[in-house]
């Protein structure tokens, strides 16, 4: 019996959520009375194999609550007077949406290098791991495995190019905080294209073992790279939020044009993930001015993978994301919701920046001012006294939200700016939610109305008609696990 084949996750886990995170998911289903193990990888399909895609494109709005994805799409409506592209995807001939279970092996709320690696191996995997299944076994992550089978391969992403997200398509790793390590497995295993963020994980030494590879480092030098084998790192971290950025770092939509022309002329086909990876972020920090954004680049991004398809019936395009993440909403009723969404659109700081600069302020000037100036500066918006009492409470380490783990400087912030905002968050933490996933193209028949995220990696080795996978050299030892938190 298929752990996540089952809709029953709940009435299955009558040994309770601390139970089943102390025993183990072994345990816990044993105390259900399920005989597989949880990380179990879904039955093949008996259903006949669908028309052969060349290539897959694979997108993933990282932490995408439903809230976020309607805003965006109001935000699209209100300003450019068309509905955003993933919402116009839907009314495509042929696209299908699937309502996605996320949990991973070891939780109910997922963090993104178990449910990576879920689409990435077709198992899933315990929190924070990157295809290693709880048994200790390596799984050949997607990517590797088109690779052996001739096809191109590409991740791009706007958080760093080890982080969780695409080295769940790439890479065997215990703990996704072993970054350096990614990098150079990421860099062993002979991708074709890696953009991102992250310089501070490739370090000259490790690129210069390389020297077919070639490094950009600014938008100019991404439009002005020769073919082969390319890494380009835009930054020393994560890429900076859309709302803080510069001209020199390039765009998701432009990274993942170049990523498409360069991978375009492989002549076994492609895969590519493209992750908009700080929608995440935003979430996480209830930023909902940064949040708007990142989500608005993703699918501005989305709109040109689109037009790249237009006239093709070669190439299966999935649109989705990892987990729910703060689950934002717009909140206020009548003329009040679309006025707060022209004052959001104001905003012209993310929350990390402005609190780094309240951070620095604070050093030498009064905290409740400093708070004032930043926050105006940033949002356009004047803060009561009240509310800055309340941030620089909070910033004092002063309990001042009633839900324990909202109680820090940014879910603060965000919930003062909801008056202004309109938009509303439940907590600074992923969620359970069931997530959407489109598809679209040769192969997406097999996607049905509900999934678990680990049945997804059938759907895209179906589709590629992709032969099995061999294990890469060391990949049959078995690798000892720790339990982490991720997120
Ligand atoms: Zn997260």
């Amino acid at each position: 019996m298929d752990l996540h084949a089952t809709t029953g996750m709940d009435t299955r886990l009558s040994v309770g959520r601390r139970g089943f995170l102390a025993a183990g998911a072994g345990a816990a289903m044993a105390a259900a009375g399920l005989s597989a193990p949880a990380y179990a990888r879904p039955a093949r399909p008996s259903r006949p194999r669908a028309p052969r895609a060349r290539n897959v494109i694979f997108m993933v709005a990282d932490g995408m609550s439903a809230g976020t994805l309607t805003i965006a799409d109001s935000v699209r409506r209100m300003r450019d007077g068309k509905a955003s592209a993933w919402c116009t995807l839907w009314e495509r001939p042929g696209a299908r949406r699937t309502a996605q279970k996320t949990q991973c092996a070891d939780a109910f709320v997922t963090d993104s290098a178990a449910a990576a690696a879920a689409w990435g191996c077709g198992f899933s995997c315990n929190t924070g791991v990157l295809n290693v299944t709880p048994d200790g076994r390596q799984r050949l992550p997607i990517l590797a495995h088109a690779r052996q089978c001739g096809k191109a391969t590409g991740v791009v992403t706007t958080t760093r190019v080890t982080h969780a997200t695409p080295a769940g398509f790439c890479v065997n790793i215990p703990h996704r905080d072993l970054e350096d390590a990614i990098a150079e497995q990421m860099l062993e295993r002979g991708f074709d294209v890696m953009l991102g963020g992250g310089a501070k994980h490739f370090p000259p030494e490790l690129i210069a073992r390389y020297p077919n590879l070639k490094v950009v480092r600014t938008a100019e030098e991404l439009r002005a790279a020769p073919p082969g084998r390319l890494l380009g790192i835009f930054s020393r971290d994560h890429i900076p939020h859309v709302v803080d950025r510069t001209e020199k770092i390039p765009t998701l939509e432009a990274m993942s044009a170049a990523a498409l022309d360069r991978l375009a002329v492989a002549p076994e086909g492609f895969v590519l993930q493209i992750e908009g990876g700080r929608v995440d972020h935003a979430a996480h920090d209830n930023d909902a001015v940064s949040l708007v954004h990142e989500q608005l680049e993703f699918d501005r991004t989305l709109e040109h993978v689109m037009q790249w398809m237009e006239g093709r019936d070669d190439t299966l395009l999935i649109v989705t994301t990892d987990h729910g993440n703060a689950n934002p909403g717009l909140t206020l009723y009548g003329r009040r919701g679309e006025e707060s969404l022209h004052r959001l659109l104001k905003g012209t700081r993310s929350f990390e920046t402005m609190l780094a600069r309240i951070a620095r302020g604070r050093k030498e000037r009064e905290l409740g001012r400093v708070i004032s100036e930043v926050v105006e500066e940033g949002t356009g918006v004047a803060l009561e006294t009240t509310e800055v009492n309340m941030l620089a409470s909070v910033l004092q380490s002063q309990r001042v939200m009633p839900f324990r783990d909202a109680n820090n400087a940014t879910s603060v912030l965000g919930s003062i700016l909801a008056s202004t905002f309109g938009v509303a968050f439940t907590s600074p933490n992923h969620t359970s939610d069931m997530v959407e996933l489109t598809s679209l193209g040769p192969g997406s028949d097999a996607l049905r109305p509900v999934m678990h995220n680990n049945e997804v990696w059938q759907v895209l080795v179906q589709a590629m008609c992709l032969e099995p996978a061999r294990l890469l050299p060391g990949m049959d030892q078995l690798i000892r696990l720790n339990r982490v938190e991720g997120d």
